[in-house]
């Protein structure tokens, strides 16, 4: 197995301890197969175990560790370290989010967010005797945003939310999207007031950079504008 040594330099801060952030640096024998995540449990583990990172599932699901990768978000447990270049990589916490500490991030703001858009089936009328039935069709109009793991990597890219934080941001717009177009769900009217209204839809200038930063490779700009579509028409294009 092919062995090399890379450097870390690793944002830290703790906020009751230090006046401000610094960063620290940290040499590390990295092998073939070796993600970011392996790396940076590697280095708490055996050599500063002060550094904070929060993770879990370590397979692309429970979307904890996304961070900032030489200015660029990632998940840290889906991204390989040969696929990362250069002498030193520069590890972040995501981006304009408060620091618990050192990686940490406090997500309240974006899953505040994402509460708004009310993120689960909502029906109105009268449940059928069997099920509420979906096409084929109708699945696959909502296939990839169902993937979304809430890593929180899109809306942190997003140079609009870095200002606004009462901007609804991609991940929540992406999963209002997902229901909307929904064929059983019935929520257009509960949710239509948070989606158009200030810090709505009309918040996307088309940056890109969630699109960039995704590790589902969701197209949320493409989900924005069929929420803005749907806005301006008032329907879905289900069967
Ligand atoms: Fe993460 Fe992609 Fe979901 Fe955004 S849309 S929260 S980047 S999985």
């Amino acid at each position: 197995m092919k062995k090399k040594m890379r450097k870390f330099k690793i944002y830290r801060y703790d906020p009751e301890k230090d006046s401000k952030p610094y960063y620290r640096e940290y040499s590390v024998e990295t092998h073939e197969g070796m993600t970011l995540l392996d790396a940076i449990i590697h280095i708490s583990e055996n050599m500063d175990p002060s550094l904070s990172v929060r993770y879990s599932c370590r397979m692309s699901v429970c979307g904890s560790c996304g961070m900032s990768v030489n200015d660029s978000l990632k998940l840290a447990c889906k991204t390989q370290l040969e696929t990362l270049h250069g002498d030193v990589l520069k590890i972040e916490p995501l981006p304009s989010m408060k620091v618990i500490k050192d990686l940490v991030v406090d997500m309240e703001p974006f899953l505040d967010n994402l509460k708004k858009v009310k993120p689960y089936l909502i029906t109105h009328t009268p449940d059928p005797a069997k099920e509420r039935l979906q096409s084929v069709y109708d699945r696959e109009l909502i296939d990839s945003s169902v993937d979304c793991i809430l890593c929180g990597c899109c809306t942190t890219s997003c140079p609009v939310f870095w200002t606004d934080k009462g901007y609804l941001g991609p991940a929540a717009i992406t999963k209002a999207f997902r229901f909307l177009y929904d064929s059983r769900d019935e929520g257009y009217e509960d949710r239509l007031h948070v989606l158009g209204g200030v810090g709505g839809v009309d918040k996307c200038h088309h940056a890109y950079r969630c699109v960039e930063a995704c590790p589902k490779n969701i197209n949320t700009t493409y989900a924005i504008d069929m929420v803005k579509k749907l806005i301006l028409t008032g329907k879905r294009d289900t069967e």
